[in-house]
């Protein structure tokens, strides 16, 4: 049976991923009175192809919003262990990062972590679609009029905002003109999950494990571990070279968890192997349309040398709420919004997805690799700036590629003398 309701919201956001779930939660914090609606083609908990990390910048973002407590009982990640070429491996501890209280990390399987956030907005009055799939839009009087459905129902609702959170193959980005990343601003990547119970041990704590350009050329794996035994593992490469040298994405993860093994740790239960693509923001993507916006994947907000995307998302979602929420008289206020929003969030992150994309070039050459761990082993300022580059965001400063440029240059006996300066002053 098809019933066509008529629904009337402020807010209707596509997509309860992180990004949509921050936005939705943002709105109804900055302003109770909003009506808000989410909708996702799936029934949650669901899962989500994903390395399950969170660093400093989500465990803020959520403070912001007076909802940590989706932390309690999550064992904290401390450390990173960096490894490339030539067998260096690099521990270092989770820096102080700009304007964010905990040097900390958690790794949260997706289907827990979207499940909470999503309950979180529920219970802040969001009204649920989850288990619709978004149709396709038109433009009405009010904003927008957007089509929904699932197997026996088929929904029209009116919203003055639209936001396309709904992923790497946004279909709002798509029905908003917005064409889809190149594939050199694409990335591949592959999750499954593993237990472990000598992994920590192996560590001597709970430590990140990255792999850089070494099960898979040009690529990255890790190994992060979560509760008890669980610990996600995967591998991701640019999409471009993907294509071009036929690589197999599953092959790639055997090779590491070949790797893995060759180093004592014990890996059992290889399951829920899952690949998916990665919008990265080294292409520029607009994000303020007329009455609509994009955040998220939706709108390529990954960071291109990490492949962190919730952070950006989530952020995207708040950032997008504080510059509307109290625009909603009149169509051409909340354009200005819009545009304030998408004015912000370039300003604060444009410079650094751009470090990160040149990161990323740079590490994709196999020797540079090599150099710059052999930089950061002797020099702790380098390793806390490419964990900042990884989780946080920072940038390259002129100064800082001098400094990095030089270090590049020197010959390491040089570095060495200076590490033993430094701490033995
Ligand atoms: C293998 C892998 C590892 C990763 N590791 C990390 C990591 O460790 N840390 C990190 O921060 N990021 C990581 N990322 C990136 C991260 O997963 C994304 O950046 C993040 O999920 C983006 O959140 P989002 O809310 O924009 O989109 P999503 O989380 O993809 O959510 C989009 C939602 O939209 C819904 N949807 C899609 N189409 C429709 C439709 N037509 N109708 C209705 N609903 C729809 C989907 O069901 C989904 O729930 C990784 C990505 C991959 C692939």
């Amino acid at each position: 049976m098809v019933i066509d309701y008529l629904n009337q919201f402020d807010i209707l956001i596509i997509g309860a991923g992180p990004a949509g779930t921050s936005t939705a939660i943002s709105f109804k914090k900055l302003n109770p009175d909003l009506e808000v609606a989410i909708v996702d083609k799936s029934i949650f908990p669901r899962d989500k192809s994903c390395g399950d990390a969170i660093g400093p910048g989500v465990v803020h973002a959520l403070k912001r919003v007076g909802i940590e407590d989706i932390l309690d009982n999550q064992p904290p990640v401390i450390s990173t262990s960096l490894s490339g070429t030539g067998e260096i491996e690099i521990r270092n501890y989770i820096p102080k990062v700009n304007n964010k209280e905990d040097s900390i990390v958690y790794v949260i399987p997706r289907k827990e972590l979207d499940y909470k956030l999503l309950i979180k907005a529920i219970n802040l009055g969001v009204k649920d679609f989850t288990g619709y799939r978004f149709d396709g839009m038109e433009k009405s009087s009010e904003g927008w009029l957007v089509q929904i459905s699932n197997n026996e129902d088929s929904i029209s609702i009116n919203s003055k905002l639209l936001v396309g959170a709904d992923g790497a193959n946004s279909r709002v980005r798509k029905s908003l003109g917005v064409a889809s990343n190149y594939d050199k601003d694409k990335a591949i990547a592959i999750r499954a999950y593993v237990d472990s119970p000598n992994f920590v041990e192996h560590f001597n704590e709970r430590s990140l494990f990255f792999e850089i350009n070494l099960s898979a050329e040009k690529g990255y794996a890790w190994a992060f571990p979560s509760k008890d035994e669980l610990v996600n593992i995967g591998i991701g490469v640019p999409l471009d070279l993907f294509k071009q040298n036929d690589m197999d994405i599953n092959l790639l993860l055997d090779i590491f968890v070949k790797k893995l093994e060759s180093k004592g740790i014990v890996v059992r239960d290889i399951r829920d192997e899952k690949s998916y693509v990665l919008p990265l923001a080294s292409s520029s993507t607009i994000i303020s349309h007329d009455q609509a916006a994009l955040v998220g994947d939706s709108a390529s907000m990954v960071n291109p040398m990490s492949g962190e995307g919730i952070f950006y998302g989530m952020e995207a979602g708040y950032i997008l709420a504080k510059n509307t929420y109290d625009k909603f008289e009149t169509k051409d206020l909340l354009n200005e919004g819009l545009n304030l929003f998408e004015r912000e969030f370039n300003n604060r992150f444009r410079k650094h997805f751009l470090s990160c994309s040149l990161a990323r070039r740079v590490l994709e050459i196999p020797f540079m690799t090599r150099r710059l761990l052999n930089i950061a082993k002797y020099n702790k300022a380098t390793i806390d700036f490419v964990i900042e580059l990884l989780f946080d965001e920072a940038h390259l400063k002129i100064k800082d590629a001098f400094l990095l440029g030089v270090k590049f240059i020197m010959p390491i006996n040089l570095l060495k003398i200076g590490s033993k300066n430094t701490s033995s002053s």
